[in-house]
């Protein structure tokens, strides 16, 4: 094997949870992206004409209905619920895998291999997003070129970038109505990326079957540690770059990965989460982590545990969306009298208490 690769974590100047500066918004990866969203723009179209789309598989169409789940104007999120709720049904038939892992783990690479690898087996599998920090950069994950070009131009795959930002909960939901709506239109894998700094884990984590954290080795304990809550919640790891002047260091990696994970408490799926090593760039490894998702939801399929992970996941969205949306009509109806108590409290003319009291109960009342 040469020694030709680039492992830049290895240097004691990698920083892998730096913030880097934002970048100019890049052109989609879909090149009929933005058409389609022109296209929206022009003509709307009825609930119908959407479902009907969706379950005929019609891309273009669900792209549409994406836009739409995506958009904040009432309009639309009135036409949007009832395409869901219609779309709902027949949903649900898809694996859900969730994708997270250190910025520069590798997770776009990864997903490009599997992608392609899923796709070779005759899956549709739809890619998506949950980034919310995605507007504040504009450099929205995904949504750069240079990622995922082949499997951006596999007809059987869709990626979609992250819905742009809001709260990371409204992020979120959007991420997983349009995940709904992607299995609806016969998507039957469905990955979903996260970028892999913190919160956003926990929203991913919280709709899909199975976690699959990319892990590098050799990028330092500290960086582990920070990673702790989120190794909790894997499913699975895969420790990818394994290749080059690198493999050794993967596997070391790897046996002190299985033996760390054995000190946490059992998971509840009954299935204990494995390590593996990939590398996504020579494309080895991958084969195994799909026999690894096949076989945990064999696993948990048989002792129910899946199912049950769903529904919970489902009563987890009901609250989501009820403090999601109890907030945002709170400051939509109460935004000029926000103004006003802002200046009073401000002014010491009334306590915070009082001011937060009299805006809540004006709200429900
Ligand atoms: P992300 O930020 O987690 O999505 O990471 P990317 O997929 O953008 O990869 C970050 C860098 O690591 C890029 O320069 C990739 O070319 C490189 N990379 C990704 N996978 C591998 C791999 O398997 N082996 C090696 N040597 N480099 C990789």
């Amino acid at each position: 094997m040469g020694t030709d690769f680039e492992h830049p974590e290895n240097s004691p100047e990698y920083e892998g949870l730096k913030v880097n500066k934002g970048i100019a918004q890049p052109d989609p990866v879909n090149p009929n992206l933005a058409a389609r969203l022109s296209g929206l723009r022009k003509k709307e179209l009825g609930v119908d004409a959407y479902v009907n789309g969706i379950l005929k598989g019609d891309i273009n169409i669900l792209s549409q209905a994406i836009t739409l789940v995506e958009s904040s104007k009432t309009e639309h999120q009135t036409v949007a619920q009832e395409v869901i709720r219609r779309c709902l049904p027949s949903a649900g038939g898809s694996i859900r895998i969730g994708i997270t892992g250190v910025p520069g783990a590798g997770k776009s690479t990864f997903i490009e291999s599997f992608g392609k690898f899923l796709t070779a087996q005759g899956h549709r599998i739809a890619v998506l997003a949950i980034d919310p920090s995605s507007e504040r950069s504009k450099g929205s994950i995904l949504g750069d070129k240079t990622r995922m070009e082949e499997l951006a131009g596999d007809p059987h795959a869709y990626i979609r970038p992250s819905p742009s930002a809001g709260s990371l909960g409204g992020v979120a939901r959007k991420t997983r109505e349009a995940m709904i709506l992607c299995e609806v239109a016969g998507f039957d894998i469905i990955l979903i990326e996260t970028v892999g700094v913190g919160q956003s884990e926990t929203a991913v984590h919280s709709m899909v079957d199975f976690f699959l954290l990319v892990q590098i080795a050799g990028a330092g304990d500290e960086l582990q540690g920070i990673k702790r809550g989120i190794m909790e919640m894997a499913d699975g790891i895969v420790i990818n770059k394994a290749d080059g002047n690198n493999i050794q260091k993967a596997e070391l990696a790897k046996a002190q990965l299985q033996t760390a994970l054995h000190l946490f408490p059992p998971h509840e799926s009954g299935s204990e989460p494995k390590v593996l090593t990939a590398s996504a760039y020579e494309r080895r490894g991958i084969k195994e982590v799909w026999e690894t998702i096949l076989d945990y939801c064999n696993t948990t399929q048989q002792n129910g545990y899946f199912d049950k992970r769903r529904s919970e996941q489902a009563k987890y969205w009901m609250y989501e969306t009820i403090n999601e949306q109890l907030k945002s009509r709170f400051y939509e109806k109460e935004k000029e009298q926000l103004k006003t108590a802002e200046a009073n409290v401000m002014a010491n003319r009334i306590s915070s208490f009082t001011a937060a009291y009299e805006l809540l109960d004006d709200y429900f009342s």
